[in-house]
């Protein structure tokens, strides 16, 4: 948020309630927030779709040898549990930043203690690693 933005946020909420010592979501933490329920959503929903295949599979609505109609189940079901994984990661990452953000350590990398450039912070809120630490680690892809 801008101090802009702070400005006009502080002013909306006092006219609205005449307290001033709510604090105003600062930019990372609303960010990281509403990244926390896109994720939280996506884990929902691909478990959702987990539990159906699942439900279908054992109901006999699908087959696994004879579905002309392509993948298997259990081929789903090892992509929806990759995705889950993955989405799993994110918000496990998403949970690092704000603890970090908690801290007062937000911004900096937490591998050599430099500053993430703003950039790279725009593009990824929930990042914890500079881009020269996070590319040496080629396992993790932010
Ligand atoms: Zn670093």
């Amino acid at each position: 948020m801008s101090s802009r933005e702070a400005r006009q946020w502080r002013r909306s909420c006092g006219r609205r309630s005449g307290i001033h010592h709510v604090r105003p979501l600062s930019g990372p933490a609303s960010r990281l927030a509403e990244l926390r329920l896109i994720a939280s959503r996506r884990i929902a929903s691909l478990t959702r779709s987990f539990d159906d295949i699942v439900t279908a599979a054992a109901d006999g609505a699908t087959d696994d040898e004879h579905d002309p109609e392509g993948h298997t189940t259990a081929w789903e079901r090892q992509q929806i549990a990759a995705l889950l994984t993955a989405a799993n990661a994110k918000l496990a990452e998403i949970a690092e930043a704000e603890a970090r953000l908690a801290e007062g350590l937000y911004g900096r990398c937490a591998a050599c203690e430099l500053e993430i450039s703003r950039a790279r912070l725009e593009a990824l809120p929930a990042t914890t690693r500079c881009k020269a630490c996070a590319a040496a680690n080629i396992k993790r892809h932010d």
